[in-house]
């Protein structure tokens, strides 16, 4: 049965949907097109099940060849994700910096308090001695008036500081209700950040997982298609995917080599149309006509 002309209507054309779908389709046309187009594209473009080459169907190396570069395309572009995906798991850098700094600013809460409840002895300490003595200078027990007047310095003395240190008080004590406040924004900030963490890490472990079934079957069905191809164009196609970043193949469209876009021979034409293993003599990708 000649593939090249089967009306059939594409199911699943795009390479990552056809890899983990039950019956494997390659299309050898550039598979967005036919995604979700069948009535459109159905009849114009060719699907192939992978079990149809490996199991004898024949197709020109040049076209086996294009299948396996989409294959590797996709194979290249899930393992690139995957590197991307698990950088991300490892990845708690966003946390780690905002729990660092909900911690140096505990820090700095406790070293407030500390120096609140300082000032808070010291308050006391200079109102007890006010108390006691006032009340030798009202006790009457003191009759010279010259140790009662060095009484009323004193009590003096003492308001003055009482009230510096109520000023500072009152300092330190608005300086831990800001810090309490950005504990508190920051904190709630934390929190978010740790539940959207948690989430994206159930996504990336989902998505890691999809990437890694998808490139055991991809890898797989690489092998097997691989193994239908002979040796020595399956060299050749390795070393100009080394050279061409990936795009060893080309097609062949309006008399074009759709890789370096130059018109190609009537003899590279005629040769890539006999499906013969041809080479653009412009950039020397292997000629695929569909
Ligand atoms: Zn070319």
């Amino acid at each position: 049965m000649d593939l090249n002309h089967r009306p059939l209507a594409c199911e699943a054309s795009a390479l990552t949907t056809e890899l983990t779908a039950p019956n494997y389709l390659y299309s050898i046309l550039s598979n967005p097109r036919c995604k979700g187009q069948d009535a459109l594209y159905g009849k114009r473009h060719h699907c192939y099940h992978i079990g149809d080459i490996t199991q004898g169907v024949k197709l020109s190396i040049a076209k086996q060849l294009y299948i396996l570069q989409g294959i590797d395309l996709d194979l290249e572009t899930k393992g690139e994700r995957l590197r991307i995906v698990e950088a991300q798991l490892s990845d708690s850098r966003v946390l780690l910096k905002i729990r660092a700094e909900v911690e140096k600013k505990q820090q700095q809460l406790a070293e407030l308090q500390r120096e609140q409840r300082a000032a808070e002895w010291e308050i006391d300490d200079i109102q007890a001695r006010i108390t006691q003595t006032e009340e030798k200078l009202y006790g009457g027990s003191l009759r010279n008036p010259k140790d009662l007047l060095n009484l009323e310095k004193e009590i003096k003395g003492y308001r003055g500081q009482l009230r510096n240190k109520e000023d500072a008080l009152l300092e330190i004590m608005s300086q831990v209700e800001a810090i309490q406040q950005e504990i508190a924004e920051k904190s709630e900030r934390a929190r978010q950040l740790e539940e959207e963490w948690h989430r994206k890490q159930q996504q990336l472990i989902g998505e890691q997982a999809e990437l890694n079934a998808g490139l055991a079957i991809g890898k797989r069905q690489r092998d097997e298609l691989a193994a239908t191809i002979d040796p020595a164009s399956l060299q050749l196609y390795e070393a100009l995917r080394v050279r061409k970043q990936g795009q060893a193949v080309a097609k062949v469209a309006q008399g074009r080599c759709q890789g370096c876009h130059l018109t190609l021979t009537v003899d590279e034409l005629q040769q890539a149309r006999m499906e013969e293993l041809v080479q653009c003599s412009n950039c020397d990708r292997i000629l695929c006509q569909i």
